[in-house]
């Protein structure tokens, strides 16, 4: 799958790999704060001889490699990348310990393991370019170590390279979860915060009033009541609930996140629908009063060329049963593919470690997996470059 010095390349920085991903995965990156971690990400890149690099406006840290005699024109590209933020909001140092074979920390996964398989490979290209041993065929790739993946990030990293680039964009492809996994379609969502306000009052001298948190559990009751449509898989969920004052106040305030998710727009049109009917119905009440906040949109997939779809599918598929000896298993996901699919753009998740734990504090990497995830990522890449002697 790689040639012997890609192969050596790898094998000599084994070592240096998990080095990397010790540091990368200590320094603190919540989605929208994901500065330190672009600043590391670019200034290693520099680091390591790679030309032209810079952050763009959401954070994301992009190294654009074109061929130089077509580099003012627009050329196709392909884009191969991996989130920066984690879903802990902490602002100090992550806290991590080694133990064996295990690496554990928040977010050392998810995705600091796939972004660290991606600066690797971004190196040996790097490499390639100044030496003249790679040239870029085909127009051209973007690597990139992208911003807001998680929860309310709201992809807004992945919406930006597509904003940018996304006439010229051939293919997507994230790295981003495990070895023997792949995301072929995206699962669209909306989330949503709900507040109602009410007059309220002494529990006892003002009984009878309405109660913000009785309007409130009466909506979820409700919600709960919706039948799920047939077909593609379709959830809902109320995630967090909070208000009111005090055992003795009837509550004057009372909010709630709502989502729900499904890859079929059909179907996510049919919840969106159901769910504003009730909230059409909970606002003609005129002794309460109700807000209501998008706090996430991602879109279902769009009209994706099928063959185009199949053919990068084939190509990532192989090389990850390559790696693993077996077929991954393949689902749709919510991931930085949602965005360019909603655009039909061909786009896949694959993943470059093995591990467990992700979106927990006890979040662990199997060391001896990021070999292979530095050579799943490099051989992909190495797909648009000429190898010159
Ligand atoms: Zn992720």
């Amino acid at each position: 799958m790689l040639d012997q010095k890609a192969e050596a390349y790898l094998k000599s920085c084994e070592q240096e790999a998990l080095e990397l991903l010790i540091r990368l995965a200590q320094i603190p990156a919540p989605s929208n704060r994901e500065e330190k971690r672009a600043v590391f990400c670019r200034e290693w890149l520099e680091e390591n001889g790679a030309q032209g690099v810079y952050v763009d406006q959401a954070l994301n840290v992009i190294y654009p490699v074109y061929s130089k005699d077509q580099e003012s024109a627009k050329q196709p590209l392909t884009v191969y990348a991996a989130h920066t933020d984690v879903v802990f909001p902490d602002l100090a140092p992550l806290p991590l310990t080694v133990e064996g074979n295990q690496i554990r920390c928040p977010g050392v996964g998810d995705d600091t393991a796939c972004l660290t398989a991606l600066l690797i490979a971004a190196r040996y290209v790097a490499r390639g370019l100044r030496q003249g041993t790679l040239k870029p065929k085909d127009g051209g790739v973007l690597l990139v170590c992208n911003s807001g993946e998680e929860g309310l990030g709201n992809l807004k990293g992945s919406r930006e390279i597509c904003r940018a680039f996304g006439e010229q964009m051939r293919e997507f492809i994230t790295l981003d979860g495990q070895l023997d996994r792949l995301a072929v379609r995206a699962v669209g969502s909306k989330r949503y915060q709900v507040e109602i306000r009410t007059q309220g009052g002494h529990s006892y001298g003002d009984f009878g009033r309405p109660n913000a948190i009785a309007r409130m559990a009466a909506l979820i009751a409700r919600l709960y009541e919706i039948p799920v449509p047939e077909g593609a898989k379709t959830t809902f969920n109320v995630g967090m609930i909070s208000g009111g004052t005090s055992v003795n106040t009837i509550a004057q305030q009372a909010q709630m996140l709502y989502e729900f998710r499904s890859e079929s727009r059909e179907n996510l049109q049919y919840m969106e629908d159901h769910f504003m009917e009730l909230i059409r119905q909970a606002r003609a009440r005129e002794d309460m009063e109700l807000s209501l906040t998008l706090v996430g949109e991602r879109p279902c997939g769009g009209d994706v060329d099928e063959q185009a779809q199949e053919q990068l599918l084939n190509r990532v598929r192989q090389r990850v049963r390559e790696l693993i000896g077996r077929d991954p298993k393949e689902s749709a996901g919510s991931t930085d593919c949602n965005i360019p699919l909603s655009l039909g753009i061909p786009s896949v998740c694959a993943g470059a470690y093995y591990g467990g734990g992700a979106h927990t504090r006890e979040e662990f990497v199997e060391a001896d997996s990021l070999k292979d995830g530095c050579k799943l990522a490099l051989s992909l890449i190495l797909d648009h470059f000429e190898v010159q002697d």
